[in-house]
């Protein structure tokens, strides 16, 4: 069996999303006097970590925010990090904070995502917007979560983002009534909050981890799969339905250094309709939708929605 599924280009999408949001921060930076900013805080020297703030700072000066930074060393204390918020909370040219994570083990990192401005929440963490993601209503959404939807936006339009011209803004937020999806992963960072944006979309959802009986057979009835489990090749090519959509969000590091995601990628390729590749899909999407709650924050600071 050949592959007929369309490769969901999260990469690709994420850069005309950029393009279309530095549009818009140009026209309201002139309206408004001032751009949207984003303070990132980094504690310690973690690699990852380092590699992630570089590229989060890389993608907000393109699309042309204003950067803040604040590194603190690996022995930093609570009271320096909660220092550091609370300065960006009175801040009022920032719009978005970001704690990156995971933070050194001496410090609650539950405490410190508390003591962020929840107007000023870029990550979507925040338990108050997660309260109003669980209610239904209008607020930032955790970014993976989000910018994983948004792939599925795609895939549901049918739109070739490949095509020059194509306008990114206009992808329509996909109805999934009637639609089964399934999500095998229950973090509060990712499988929680996808299955509830998926159940907002009126999909009938099933919400899968690691005590799930025959994860194959729940697989194999689903019309969307949603992988976030951190297990390569964990959800085998077969257990896709042919026709189904799948979304890998799972990020694996292979000991010859290479990514890979939780789907035997080739193998599910050739069943499904349309898939995200790891890496270059569900990862870009999710620096994408920082830098888009950022922006979401400020139309709020400036009475704009
Ligand atoms: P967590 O470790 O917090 O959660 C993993 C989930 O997978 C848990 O709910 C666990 O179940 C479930 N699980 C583990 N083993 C199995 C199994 N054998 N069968 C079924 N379910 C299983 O991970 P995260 O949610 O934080 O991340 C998941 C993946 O997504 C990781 O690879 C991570 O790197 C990646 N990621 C990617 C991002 C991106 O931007 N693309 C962003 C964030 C994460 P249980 O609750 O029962 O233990």
């Amino acid at each position: 069996m050949s592959s007929n599924a369309t490769i969901l280009d999260g990469k690709l999408l994420a850069r005309l999303l950029e393009t279309d949001l530095k549009q818009r921060v140009e026209k309201d930076a002139a309206q408004y006097g001032r751009k949207p900013g984003l303070a990132v805080i980094l504690v310690g020297n973690n690699p990852a970590s380092q590699y992630y703030v570089r590229t989060k700072e890389k993608v907000a000066k393109r699309a042309g925010l204003k950067s803040f930074d604040t590194r603190l060393p690996e022995d930093a204390s609570f009271e320096q990090v909660a220092e550091a918020i609370k300065s960006y909370n009175q801040n009022p040219e920032v719009d978005g904070i970001l704690l990156q994570l995971p933070v050194p083990r001496h410090l609650n990192s539950d405490k410190l995502l508390d003591l962020i401005d929840p107007a000023k929440d870029a990550d979507g963490l925040h338990p108050h917007n997660q309260g109003l993601l669980m209610t239904g209503k209008k607020g930032v959404r955790p970014c993976t979560p989000l910018g994983t939807v948004k792939l599925l936006d795609l895939a549901l339009s049918g739109v070739d983002i490949s095509q020059k011209g194509v306008e990114v803004s206009k992808i329509p937020e996909a109805d999934l009534s009637g639609k089964s999806a399934v999500v095998v992963g229950r973090s509060i960072l990712v499988g929680k909050p996808v299955s509830l944006l998926l159940l907002d979309r009126n999909a009938t959802v099933t919400l899968a981890h690691s005590r799930t009986d025959d994860l194959a057979a729940v697989c194999k009835k689903a019309d969307i799969v949603v992988a976030a489990v951190g297990v390569p090749g964990l959800v085998k090519g077969d257990w896709i339905k042919p026709g189904a959509i799948v979304l890998d969000v799972g990020i694996n590091r292979l000991p010859d250094g290479s990514l890979t995601g939780d789907v035997e990628f080739d193998e599910a390729a050739k069943r499904a309709a349309a898939i995200t590749p790891v890496p270059g899909g569900v990862g870009p999407m999710t620096v994408m939708m920082l830098i888009y709650n950022t922006y979401l924050n400020y139309n709020n600071a400036m009475g704009k929605s």
